[in-house]
């Protein structure tokens, strides 16, 4: 596929930290912070003026899902818009709730596990093809994706046994199964549930939910773009390699463990390649995909390179190349420079809460952010461009469409229901209208419903 549709969802960890003493569950925390959409949409489950979806499910993590998009830098900036908007209704909910009496802050996090070890995801959303065999697909995938968190880890400690560790991944631990339609009680790397938000003649939504949350964007753009570039070889049917394992739940663990990336991985065929040398095929296959058919976009050199210099990072065990680039190398030399600093061993109280702060979202407090004000973590898109992304859906996609159709319903005032697919006028005649091609950035249908949304009745 040239062009493809993307979308990211994110969900946040909440706590809620009174100064006075007086202690709010997760689950309140997020009632409150949930107040001014509810207000505005009359439901904690919204689609936004620019096209994307902030919905509370039970339980006290908050999810935003980016719009439809079909550019890299255009999800990426779209994703930092949601921390943008989350922070938004932490300051909010904030004020509220001192109004009432509760004097404390809210933290958020962009993270996948919480302290009581409770994991949440970062489901990521790829289109393809209806017509390439899904199996074929899931075998060549699920190699890519156990070995892709030496890319792109988010960086975690876990206790081992006795001893502390720092590890590439927060969700390898968390993973149960390779692929299932279960999202929670079972895990899967690949989520099965057929929901394309298209036209299912043609269409699959993908829906990996084995990847960690991404704090730096440089990181995300590796991941999301080595992603597009091994499916684009699948669905290519061109280069093949039977890399097949025998055990993906146990690799991911092992991999995630060992940051020497010479982890052994069993295949279905008997071979036992190394972590490193799973990416490096990979990696291979992708470059002689690019050398015969040409760049897809003009990030693809980018992130063939910086593929290739994390790979180089881990086999000579030096990660300065990539230590302002890749979440786990960023929050490692941070964590570790941090112990060695004050003499702390890794398992102290003092790190554990370092290893969460680098994902607080908030600009004045978390690591992260801190650490790129200092350029000590690289950006690719700029504070514009998601500022754009808070008010405006990608241009495009259909999320033009949903966004055109919620701006005029709500100028009219008029009752409306917008989903991924459907755009709804309650009142009068008008009805429902279908969009089912996700590239489609015009619907007459829906002009024709805004027409006569405008109407006086
Ligand atoms: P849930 O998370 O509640 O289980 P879900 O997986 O359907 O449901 P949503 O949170 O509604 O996910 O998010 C759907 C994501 O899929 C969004 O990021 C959206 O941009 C993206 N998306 C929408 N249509 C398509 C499509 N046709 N192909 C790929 N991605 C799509
Ligand atoms: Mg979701
Ligand atoms: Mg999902």
């Amino acid at each position: 596929m040239d062009r493809r549709i993307f979308g990211l969802e994110t969900e946040f960890g909440l706590n809620y930290v009174p100064s006075d003493g007086r202690r709010l569950t997760p689950e309140d925390a997020a009632r409150h912070l949930f107040r001014p959409i509810v207000a505005w949409g009359r439901s904690s489950n919204v689609f936004l003026e620019n096209g994307s979806r902030l919905y509370l499910d039970v339980g006290s993590h908050p999810e935003y899902a980016t719009a439809e998009c079909d550019q890299l830098l255009q999800l990426i900036a779209h994703d930092r818009a949601g921390e943008a908007l989350m922070l938004d209704l932490v300051d909010q909910a904030e004020d509220q709730l001192m109004e009432e009496g509760h004097e404390g802050k809210i933290f958020m996090f962009k993270n996948n596990v919480d302290s009581a070890g409770n994991s949440y995801g970062c489901h990521e959303n790829y289109l393809i093809p209806r017509k390439i065999e899904f199996k074929r697909l899931a075998d060549m995938l699920i190699p890519f994706l156990v070995t892709r968190q030496l890319l792109c880890g988010a960086g975690n400690l876990v206790q081992v046994g006795e001893e502390t560790k720092f590890v590439f991944s927060q969700r390898a631990d968390h993973m149960w199964e390779g692929v299932s339609s279960a999202t929670t009680r079972s895990r899967p790397i690949i989520n099965t549930r057929d929901e394309p938000h298209a036209d299912a003649e043609y269409h699959r939504r993908l829906h990996v939910i084995v990847g960690d949350s991404t704090m730096s964007e440089t990181t995300q753009l590796l991941k999301i773009g080595a992603t597009d570039l091994v499916l684009r070889l699948i669905e290519s049917g061109e280069i093949y390699h039977d890399l097949r394992l025998e055990n993906p739940i146990r690799s991911i663990r092992q991999i995630s463990h060992d940051f020497t990336g010479q982890t052994v991985v069993r295949l279905m065929g008997g071979d036992e390649p190394t972590a490193l040398q799973i990416q490096w095929v990979l990696l291979d296959s992708v470059k002689q995909f690019i050398a015969k058919h040409g760049a897809h976009h003009d990030r693809v050199e980018q992130i063939i390179e910086l593929w290739e210099r994390v790979l180089n990072a881990i086999e000579a065990q030096n990660f300065s190349a990539i230590d302002k680039d890749i979440d786990w190398a960023i929050k490692r030399k941070l964590l570790l420079g941090y112990a060695q600093k004050n003499s702390l061993e890794l398992s102290s109280h003092r790190l554990a809460q370092l290893n969460l702060t680098y994902h607080d979202i908030d600009p004045s407090r978390g690591l992260f952010h801190l650490l790129r004000k200092r350029g000590l973590a690289t950006s690719v898109v700029s504070d514009a461009q998601i500022r754009d992304a808070i008010f405006n859906p990608p241009e495009t996609t259909r999320a033009v469409v949903r966004s055109k159709f919620i701006k005029a319903a709500r100028a009219t005032g008029r009752r409306y229901s917008a989903d991924w697919v459907h755009m709804k006028y309650e009142e009068g005649q008008g009805g429902v209208v279908l969009c089912k091609d996700p590239f489609a950035t015009q619907n007459d249908q829906v002009d024709e419903l805004i027409e006569i949304m405008s109407k006086p009745v």
